[in-house]
């Protein structure tokens, strides 16, 4: 741990915090116990004062393919050197980009999509949301503006993301709950009650529903049988855009490329990140389904003009590292490996559950884990324990344990991490 002498002044101010803002941080409870990580290698990270630290989370759910690969290195310094970035406003682009919308709509779950590329998930979550009212705009609907999404859910910090996340907190301290107008929240898992806010709120004002397919910082709550299904049914018969948010999921995190697969989800709209390039680069995106390109892509002089892009959509050297990053989940079987995982994993925290009384509930969707521990334990202490046993998990909502290590694992290395976590769940209980 770097420890950061912390010193409040009479007013209670901490002045000799470093000049980095930490993020999603209570600061007087983080300066002085910051963890910095100056290197990684594979599953591991090493931090600045020595610790070696199995990265059970990998990082923000990001690093697929384990840090410091150096294929991904290589490939983006070779990048760097022919052409960092060229942008892709108006007649320009790059081959890079190019390249990389072929690839993704070769393995989108949507057929023939359009594919839209910018920074990261919530760049992508603020892009498909406005796509979703730019199209009914377009197609004459101008009251159908509204979009839908669920309690508990998290679609990153953008002023869309803020809006529609079902975490409150996320929310608060903005004045108004929600930064863009037109938003709404439905329970969790709950059909009926999505129909009746249909039914209150009006079809005709809806835009779109908006739901990871497993929810991620909620709790890791994977879909219940038959979910959706359902919400494809409903979302169909009112007209309703199906927005996926494979931020976390994408790429191979369930054990197929996407959720969107092994669910049967057909969306209309799927939002992607930290998995396409497994952090190596700040890169993100969006699938369209035709029903929402093909109008902005007529050969006629009265074709509107969808007016997204950044600087750096479609980056060059983003674009390079991601193809490669795609190359290394195939070539190296990572997808196969996490339907092994998936079942290392159910079995060793059936196990956990069967044997401590103080674990509630355990959830597994590919090599995503999720433990709801008894209110008696605190899962931000337990999370500490664990960095002193060498291990970094995460508290998510509801007193969960996060489990979401790199794809690159061995057995026993996740059997380990589960072993570590009973360790310091009996400690503390
Ligand atoms: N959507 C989901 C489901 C996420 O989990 C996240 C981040 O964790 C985001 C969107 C936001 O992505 P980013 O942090 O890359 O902006």
């Amino acid at each position: 741990m770097t420890v950061t002498d912390t010193v409040a002044t009479a007013t209670g101010r901490i002045l000799d915090a470093p000049a980095l803002w930490p993020a999603q941080a209570h600061t007087p409870t983080v300066i002085g116990r910051q963890l910095v990580i100056e290197r990684g290698e594979g599953a591991y990270v090493h931090t600045t004062d020595g610790r070696r630290l199995f990265d059970g989370t990998a990082g923000l759910w990001h690093a697929n393919v384990g840090h410091a690969h150096r294929d991904l290195a290589r490939v983006a310094h070779e990048q760097m050197l022919r052409l960092e970035t060229y942008h892709q406003f108006a007649r320009y682009s790059n081959d890079r980009a190019l390249a990389l919308g072929e690839r993704l709509a070769a393995i989108s779950p949507i057929e023939r999509p359009k594919v839209l590329l910018n920074s990261g998930g919530s760049d992508a979550i603020d892009l498909a949301c406005k796509l979703a009212r730019r199209h009914w705009q377009r197609e004459g609907r101008p009251e159908k503006t509204i979009i839908l999404s669920r309690e508990f859910s998290y679609h990153g910090l953008h002023a869309y993301g803020t809006s529609i996340a079902g975490l409150d907190f996320n929310r608060e301290g903005y004045g108004t709950d929600s930064l863009v107008p037109e938003t709404s929240r439905v329970p969790q898992h709950d059909l009926d009650a999505l129909e009746a806010r249909i039914a209150e709120l009006g079809a005709h004002r809806i835009a779109a529903f908006v739901t990871e397919p497993v929810q991620g910082t909620g709790g890791v709550h994977p879909p219940h049988d038959g979910y959706f299904e359902r919400l494809q049914r409903i979302c169909r018969e009112h007209d309703i855009l199906l927005v996926i948010d494979e931020v976390i999921t994408g790429f191979g995190r369930t054990g197929t490329m996407f959720a969107a697969e092994r669910y049967g989800i057909e969306p209309d709209l799927l939002t992607f990140a930290k998995g396409v390039t497994s952090g190596y680069a700040p890169l993100g995106g969006v699938l369209a389904a035709p029903r929402i390109w093909e109008p902005f892509f007529v050969d006629s002089p009265e074709t509107p003009i969808f007016r997204w892009g950044a600087t750096y959509s479609g980056h060059a050297t983003a674009a390079a590292v991601a193809l490669e990053h795609l190359d290394i989940l195939e070539r190296d079987g990572l997808l196969p490996r996490v339907a092994e995982l998936e079942q290392v994993l159910a079995r060793e925290l059936a196990g956990l559950a069967e044997r401590r009384p103080e674990v509630v509930d355990v959830r597994v969707a590919g090599l995503l884990g999720g433990i709801s521990l008894a209110e008696h334990l605190v899962a931000e202490r337990v999370t500490d324990a664990l960095v002193e046993l060498g291990f970094i998990s995460r508290p998510l909502r509801g007193n969960t344990l996060q489990i979401s290590p790199p794809f690159i694992i061995d057995d026993a290395e996740l059997v380990s991490f589960v072993a570590a976590i009973e360790h310091a769940i009996t400690e503390e209980g």
